[in-house]
């Protein structure tokens, strides 16, 4: 039943197997302060600003009451980190419950740094301010740019410090999730070996989040052949903005195609299929130029975690597997041809495109061109700006681009219009976002991390106010480096 503040939970999570998850509470803080609110979310899901930002309401958001009295899930998983297998679950997160909308759509609503579970291990199960506002900050760009993701309700300042390298501030963010059904979830059932915990998960799976396939002939193997393709698609709209996760492993890989876990992830200034930020990844595992690769290794491991329900007979079952896995490339790649053909304004495919495309990718990497702002430049038609005009092959692709676009029977306007929906103005870069993390922590300052929420928001819009979001500048070029979101 909807309470006041217009929480209206269903919680289905719950009637799964209890291998899967364990209930407890939050740890109640000591101070809590609502320093960013989404008041678009808010209202998509049926919740009262207005009283979310009251005591009653903010204790909720701060974990230091539950909305229904009495639930609050810490899910258990697993996940192949950096390669390596390990038993992981929610160890400094809790699912408060599962909100159903004026509209009937279900989200989970998630605690995160609410405080240790039986999963935390060594950890405190809290977080620190900046990583907290990172999330938000990306996640709400990346919901912007039309990139399936889940969202962020809130951050809560807790009143009271975590202790990393050096004392931090603490901070809680509401996370909104389609569900946090993981690769790693499936992985942690079948790695338990009760063949009904992995059945009644997949049907929970299915009903959720692909209810279409659920009287497919062989409901298991349509369920692992639509995670891959959404997982594709979702790749190729993260390479088509330049966006770098930074720890793809199979706990952060998500059942219902959102992009999950927003730690050491940044977008690609200068054009660099290497590109890495993440402090962490010395071998460059996620970079930018891996991760269809990767997400296709994490696909892999979770057509090996479904084996067991695919087929009656092994070896049939492991053959349906490879079969599955082996479509990822081929939606992948249909996908990504398809947006950059998009960005470059082309209506129809032809064969000469690919080559088309990719000599472009090759100039930029040569004259370390800025992703985001030669696709700007091409849709304004100014190229003569950007640093690929230094290239002496560039004239010659400039020239076969622009006949390609007036043999198209739609005219350059109708081309301008389509590139200008698929090149973003702004993403949040690299320095801007620290600008308003360091605002944030080291002045209480959110006026900056508002501002740029406002001008993410619409990064499409191409408008003059987002010019000054645009550039780069030459100091900020190289080198940025992200740590982990602990
Ligand atoms: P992540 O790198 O955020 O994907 O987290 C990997 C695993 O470490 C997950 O199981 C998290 O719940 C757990 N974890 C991360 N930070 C903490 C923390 N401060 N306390 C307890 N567990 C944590
Ligand atoms: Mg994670």
């Amino acid at each position: 039943m909807t309470n006041k503040v217009g929480w209206n939970f269903d919680n289905s999570y719950e009637q799964l197997p209890r291998s899967l998850f364990s209930v407890q509470g939050p740890t109640p803080v000591q101070a809590p302060k609502l320093v960013l609110f989404n008041d678009a979310l808010a209202k998509s899901l049926g919740l009262n600003r207005d009283l979310l930002h009251e005591s009653e309401g903010l204790e909720a958001l701060a974990g230091n009451a539950i909305p229904n009295g009495d639930y609050g899930l810490a899910q258990a998983y697993a996940g192949h980190q950096f390669g390596n297998f390990t038993m992981l679950g929610d160890g400094r997160a809790l699912l408060l419950g599962e909100q159903i909308t004026p509209q009937g759509d279900r989200f989970d609503i998630q605690l995160k740094g609410s405080g240790r579970t039986a999963f935390s291990r060594g950890g405190d199960g809290r977080a620190a301010l900046g990583p907290m506002l990172r999330e938000y900050l990306i996640s709400e760009a990346m919901h912007h740019l039309g990139i399936p993701t889940t969202r962020s309700l809130a951050v809560v300042s807790t009143g009271e410090d975590v202790r990393r390298e050096t004392n931090l501030p603490g901070a809680i963010l509401t996370r909104v999730a389609a569900s946090h059904l993981r690769v790693g979830t499936f992985q942690y059932a079948a790695g338990r070996g009760d063949a009904d915990d992995l059945k009644a998960l997949a049907h929970y799976a299915i009903d959720r989040h692909y209810p279409e396939v659920a009287g497919a002939e062989n409901p298991s193997l349509a369920f692992l052949q639509s995670v891959i393709k959404r997982q594709a698609e979702l790749i190729a709209r993260w390479q088509l903005v330049g966006f770098v996760h930074g720890v793809m492993n199979t706990d952060n890989t998500t059942i219902s195609g959102e992009t999950i876990d927003y730690g050491p992830c940044a977008f690609m200034d200068v054009y660099d299929p290497k590109t890495v930020f993440s402090s962490i990844d010395v071998q460059g595992r996620y970079a930018y130029g891996n991760q269809p690769y990767m997400v296709n290794w994490n696909l892999a491991r979770f057509a090996e975690s479904l084996v067991p329900l695919l087929h009656d007979e092994q070896e049939q079952a492991v053959k349906l597997a490879q079969q599955s896995i082996e479509e990822f490339k081929h939606v992948y790649l249909n996908e990504w041809f398809t947006g950059m053909r998009k960005k470059l304004g082309l209506f129809h495919e032809q064969e000469e495109d690919e080559k088309l495309i990719e000599s472009l990718l090759k100039l930029m990497e040569e004259t370390k061109a800025d992703y985001t702002n030669t696709f700007r430049a091409l849709t304004f038609g100014k190229q003569e700006e950007t640093e690929l005009a230094a290239s002496d092959q560039f004239g010659d692709w400039n020239k076969q681009w622009l006949a390609r676009l007036d043999a198209q029977v739609e005219s350059k306007e109708e081309a301008q219009q389509l590139m200008k929906t698929h090149n973003p103005a702004v993403i949040p870069r690299n320095h801007r976002v620290e600008e308003a993390l360091e605002a944030a922590v080291e002045r209480d300052d959110y006026s900056v991390a508002k501002k740029l929420l406002v001008v993410l928001s619409d990064p499409y819009a191409h408008s003059e106010e987002q010019e000054a979001f645009a550039h780069v500048p030459k100091s900020c070029k190289n080198g940025y480096v992200t740590y982990c979101g602990t």
